[in-house]
């Protein structure tokens, strides 16, 4: 494959035709993003270049058998192939939107879309719409509140990311039988959402470091299920957007917290300073296709 030396680390040219280049990026270790001091911006290409690849030979292989059996194709099949590609761009969709909304948020530039919504109904609403998946994998997901409904001022569709991340985090490292607990509990001047597994848990170690990017504990552990490793960094940024904060406990083997708290109460909050007093009708299309888009890494939700 051809190579070019940039900094002493050797990075690859282009993809060849359509062959599927497994060990693309291989020559890069993380020892020597370190040592040699990448800029960010090489790491989030090499790093997102990693992960857009099996999504992206997937729909590949997709196109390519719908192509080859067009004429004589049993309607099942055909099925499976496009879910498989439309799930894949979903993949692609996850990644590139984390990274632009990353990027527009730490510049500055985002621009919240602001509503008030019961809260209570749009975390309920996700639970029970990847209840069924969940189960088929071998695992729960129970959803709690103390209160049946609470208006809060919020970016619903970004914020319903941040949540969707955490959630989806709990799937990809809960353990066989494993139960995964959604709590939301309103405390009047703030309101927190707990998402809690029974899974693999992360090390006292590594509990800081998975909120900066790529901050993936052991690429071994994760690559039964694979992430970009910008989704809790994304996640933390939108929470602190809405002027909230995100934080986690951990015991490796027994399981992992993450508490998301949102004040309410406090002056310049962005809940004092919005005046409207209209609600905002749930949009069960933008939550569904966010759904499919944020677990698409998970499984297909069709
Ligand atoms: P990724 O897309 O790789 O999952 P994230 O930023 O969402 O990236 O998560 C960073 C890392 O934090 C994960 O790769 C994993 O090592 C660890 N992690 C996050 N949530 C959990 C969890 N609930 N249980 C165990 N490990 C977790």
């Amino acid at each position: 494959m051809a190579t070019k030396k940039r900094n002493g680390i050797i990075i690859p040219m282009q993809l060849k035709g359509n062959e599927i280049v497994e060990d693309l990026f291989k020559e890069i270790s993380e020892e020597d993003i370190i040592e040699k001091n990448i800029s960010i911006n090489d790491e989030l290409l090499i790093n997102c270049s990693h992960e857009l690849k099996t999504p992206l030979n997937i729909i590949y292989g997709a196109a390519q058998m719908i192509e080859l059996s067009a004429r004589n194709i049993s309607d099942d099949n055909l099925t499976n192939y496009v879910n498989s590609i439309k799930n894949n761009c979903f993949r692609l969709t996850k990644y590139i939107n984390h990274i632009l909304d990353l990027t527009a948020i730490e510049a500055g530039e985002y621009k919240l879309n602001l509503e008030r919504v019961n809260i209570v109904e749009v975390v309920e609403y996700v639970v029970q719409k990847i209840a069924p998946r969940i189960k088929e994998m071998g695992l729960n997901i129970l959803f709690d509140t103390n209160v049946e409904e609470k208006y809060v001022i919020i970016d619903s569709e970004l914020f319903g990311k941040s949540i969707l991340n955490i959630i989806s985090n709990a799937v990809k490292f809960s353990k066989q039988g494993g139960t995964i607990l959604v709590e939301f509990t309103d405390y009047k001047t703030n309101i927190e959402i707990k998402i809690e597994d029974n899974g693999i848990g992360i090390d006292t170690k590594y509990l800081e470091k998975i909120f900066h990017r790529f901050g993936q504990v052991d690429k071994s552990l994760s690559r039964g299920s694979e992430g970009s490793g910008i989704g809790l960094k994304l996640a933390k940024a939108i929470i602190e957007l809405h002027g909230g904060k995100v934080s986690a406990e951990s015991k490796l083997n027994e399981g992992s917290t993450f508490s998301v708290k949102i004040p309410l109460g406090n002056k310049d909050t962005i809940h004092s300073l919005y005046k409207n007093d209209d609600v905002k009708v749930i949009d069960y299309d933008t939550i569904n296709q966010l759904v499919h888009i944020e677990f698409s890494d998970i499984f297909n939700i069709s």
